[in-house]
């Protein structure tokens, strides 16, 4: 299958933090907005509803979940949620924490024309983070 997040494409993209039930959790390389992460459904679908209800309430939970880590962790003063998939259409959404005074802060968050990469040691350090929220060893 020629998906982003069925194949190992997106590997150059993103960093793993963990795997939960209906989801993957995964840090952005971008870090405009610090903390930002993903979460990828397990199984390969491109529309909400067409998750089972069960799944849906699941991978809803888990949003939930990633995001008040990111926001306690980062301090940030709103998540926003994002998922589009015009062309990685594998269903993810974005949790994109904002900062009063930051980027598109009181704007829609823009996918494009940031450029804000970490070394390898800040990812680890920003995952090690996240994890440690999720009370994940
Ligand atoms: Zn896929």
């Amino acid at each position: 299958m020629d998906c982003f997040f069925c194949t190992d494409e997106y590997k150059d993209y993103y960093q793993f933090i963990t795997e939960l039930k209906e989801s993957i959790v995964l840090l952005n390389n971008e870090q405009t907005y610090e903390g930002r992460c993903a979460l990828v459904t397990r199984k390969h679908a491109t529309e909400l509803f067409e998750l089972e209800p069960q799944a849906l309430s699941t991978y809803m939970a888990e949003v939930a979940q990633v995001a008040r880590a990111v926001k306690e962790v980062f301090r940030a003063d709103k998540i926003n949620y994002y998922i589009c998939g015009d062309i990685d259409q594998h269903l993810h959404m974005h949790i994109v924490p904002k900062y009063k005074g930051g980027c598109e802060w009181g704007q829609a968050f823009l996918m494009g024309g940031h450029e804000v990469f970490l070394s390898g040691k800040e990812y680890d350090e920003l995952v090690e983070k996240i994890r440690a929220a999720l009370s994940i060893p």
